[in-house]
C-alpha cells in the first residue's frame, strides 16, 4: 500500500517570477507536476492526492514577519521603487520585485501552511509543497530569492496544532539561515542544515559554533561542507550527526527542505552529490521521521531538469512508490529528460576528495566540542 501523501501545486506558482534571466526559473515546478502526472501518480486512482494551495493569511505571515517588511513587499509588488523597498532586500539584486509579489509570496507560504495542516489532520503522513523551501527569508527582510519564509510559517502551524517539538532538516546546498534565525532562541524547534560552507558560498553563515541562544541553546546545528563534497563524504557527515541529534531532541513532527542544488550538475553551488546519493539522503530522513507527520518543501535548484527528476523521486519516496527509471516517452519528447537518475557521473580530483573528507571530519569534531550532539 502506498503511504498517504499530498502534493501541493497550482500553475499559479509560476507567478513568482523574478525575471527571464534570473537563476530561479519556476517552470521547474510545472515540470515536476507534469512528470508526476506522466507517471500516473496524480490520477484519481493514483497514490498521491494533488491539492491546490491557498494563500497564507496576513495573520499567518505576521506570525513570522515584521509589519513594516510585509508592507514593503506589498509596495514592491505595486511597483514602488527606491530605498523604501530596497532596504528590505527587495530588488534590485538577488530578490527583484515584480508585479503581484505579495500575492505570489503569500501563495508559496500558504502552500507550506496547508501542507502542515494536511499532516496534522492525520489524513496524510507527508505533504510536499514543491514551491516552498524559501529558507533565506528573514523576519524583516527578503534575501537570496526568498520573500516570505514558508518554512517558518509551516513550523508555527505545527506548533499551534499541538506539536511540542519540531525538527527542521535542510539539505539545500546553501545554509538555511532564515529558518535558523526565526527559531534561534526557541527550544521547541531543532534546525539542522548540511550545506556548502559559508566560506565559499552564499549566505556566508552556518558554522558549528552557531548553536542557538537562550531557550534555543543547543537546538541549532550546522554542518558546513567543502566544495566538491561527494556522496560518501556527505553521508559520513550526515550519519555522524543527524541520527544522534534527532534521538536527543525527540521531535514529534518534521519539516524538510530538499533544495536540489547540492546535486553535482547545479550551476550555482559546488557540492557533488549524485542523484542516487541525494535520494539516499531523502530516504534516510524519511526513515528517521517514520511514524511522525512530515512536511516536505522544495528549495534551491537551478538546473531545471535535475530539479524535475529529483523532486519527482521525492514525491514517489514519500508515497513509497517505486518509479521506473525510464521517463514516459511523451514527457521525454517534450523536455528531453530520458531518465530519472543521472546518466553521467561527476569527476572529482583526488586532491579535492581528500580536502573535502578532512574538512567534513573537522566540522564533526567541532560540533562534538559544542555539546549539541549530547
Ligand atoms: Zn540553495
Amino acid at each position: 500500500m502506498p503511504r498517504p501523501t499530498a502534493f501541493l501545486y497550482t500553475d499559479e506558482f509560476l507567478s513568482y517570477n523574478l525575471g527571464g534571466k534570473h537563476p530561479l526559473q519556476q517552470t521547474r515546478l510545472q515540470m515536476v507536476h507534469r512528470l508526476l502526472g506522466a507517471y500516473g501518480l496524480l490520477s484519481p486512482q493514483g497514490p498521491v492526492d494533488w491539492i491546490t494551495p491557498t494563500p497564507a493569511t496576513p495573520d499567518e505571515i505576521l506570525e513570522v514577519h515584521t509589519p513594516d517588511f510585509v508592507e514593503a513587499v506589498q509596495r514592491a509588488g505595486r511597483g514602488e521603487k527606491g530605498d523604501a523597498v530596497s532596504r528590505y532586500g527587495l530588488g534590485p539584486g538577488d530578490t527583484p520585485a515584480f508585479p503581484g509579489m505579495y500575492e505570489a509570496a503569500a501563495l508559496y507560504a500558504g502552500g507550506t501552511v496547508d501542507a502542515a495542516r494536511l499532516v496534522l489532520s492525520g489524513q496524510y503522513e507527508a505533504a510536499f509543497n514543491v514551491a516552498g523551501g524559501l529558507h533565506h527569508a528573514h523576519p524583516n527582510r527578503a534575501s537570496g530569492f526568498c520573500t516570505f519564509n514558508d518554512l517558518a510559517l509551516g513550523i508555527h502551524t505545527l506548533l499551534r496544532g499541538g506539536c511540542d517539538r519540531v525538527a527542521y532538516l535542510d539539505i539545500d546546498a546553501h545554509h538555511g539561515d532564515g529558518v535558523q534565525d526565526c527559531f534561534y532562541h526557541d527550544g521547541r524547534v531543532l534546525t539542522i542544515s548540511l550545506h556548502e560552507s559559508g566560506r565559499y558560498l552564499f549566505p556566508g553563515t552556518g558554522f558549528p559554533g552557531e548553536v542557538g541562544e537562550g531557550d534555543g541553546e543547543g537546538t541549532s546545528l550546522n554542518v558546513p561542507l567543502y566544495p566538491y563534497t561527494e556522496d560518501e563524504v556527505w553521508h559520513a557527515a550526515f550519519d555522524a550527526v543527524v541520527p544522534r541529534a534527532l534521538a536527543r531532541f525527540a521531535p514529534d513532527a518534521f519539516v524538510l527542505q530538499v533544495g536540489a542544488d547540492a546535486h553535482w550538475q547545479d550551476p550555482l553551488a559546488h557540492l557533488q552529490l549524485t542523484s542516487r546519493g541525494w535520494m539516499e539522503a531523502v530516504a534516510k530522513i524519511l526513515t528517521l521521521a517514520e511514524g511522525k507527520p512530515v512536511v516536505v518543501t522544495g528549495g534551491g535548484g537551478y538546473n531545471i531538469r535535475t530539479v524535475a527528476r529529483l523532486w519527482t523521486m521525492v514525491q514517489a519516496a514519500c508515497a513509497e512508490v517505486a518509479l521506473p527509471d525510464t521517463v514516459p516517452a511523451a514527457y521525454d519528447a517534450l523536455y528531453n529528460l530520458p531518465r530519472l537518475h543521472d546518466t553521467e557521473r561527476p569527476v572529482i580530483e583526488e586532491k579535492y576528495r581528500n580536502e573535502s573528507r578532512a574538512y567534513a571530519a573537522q566540522q564533526v569534531m567541532e560540533l562534538e566540542a559544542t555539546g549539541v550532539l549530547g
